[in-house]
């Protein structure tokens, strides 16, 4: 298993964001009127997934992907090209219809602990400065969409030589805030 089979990405990963870095400007891979998202802001939390969901470049077994704040995301090209992939899905993921690369990914429910989050993918900008992946998340769904499962202790070896912890939900960070939130709908209900 090599890094560029986990995603082209991963053997930079655990690099820190640059001081000061304010954002950059993704883009799809659509070679004409690509879609364009001004994000304004460095991104948090960013991580490998392994869930079916979210974007990957072809052949990745990983995603790359982070969260910021939803009102710093901005369509400045091309939005008509944009569509939500399921919009029963907890994250509404708009998409490029042309080429399908997810520009960014918005939660709508006001009771989501991730409410005010949306999730983006920082390969899609050319801007230097992004922090890296800090961890790996969801590695054993992997499995669902075809790995084999042999395959799983040399690819969580590959996610750990590049400094990568690696979960099969999300990092206990994240869980913590999932289950603050509950306990808190919980009190309230
Ligand atoms: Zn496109
Ligand atoms: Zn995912």
């Amino acid at each position: 298993m090599s890094l560029l089979a986990l995603h082209p990405a991963i053997g930079q990963s655990k690099k820190p964001g640059a001081a000061g870095f304010g954002g950059g400007t993704l883009t799809c891979h659509c070679s004409h009127d690509p879609v364009v998202v001004r994000v304004d802001a460095q991104v948090a939390h960013n991580h490998a997934c392994g869930c079916s969901k979210c974007w990957k470049p072809a052949n990745a077994l990983f995603s790359i992907v982070g969260v910021v704040p939803r009102d710093k995301v901005h369509v400045v090209s091309r939005p008509e090209k944009l569509h939500v992939v399921d919009p029963n899905a907890t994250i509404q993921r708009h998409a490029c219809k042309a080429c399908g690369v997810h520009m960014f990914g918005r939660i709508e429910n006001k009771d989501h602990a991730f409410y005010g989050l949306d999730f983006i993918h920082t390969e899609l900008s050319q801007d230097a400065g992004w922090t890296g992946p800090e961890f790996a998340a969801f590695v054993s769904s992997i499995i669902e969409t075809g790995t084999p499962p042999e395959q799983m202790a040399d690819i969580r070896k590959e996610l750990h030589s590049v400094g990568l912890e690696t979960y099969d939900c999300l990092s206990p960070t994240l869980m913590d805030v999932l289950a603050t939130q509950v306990a808190k709908l919980r009190k309230a209900a």
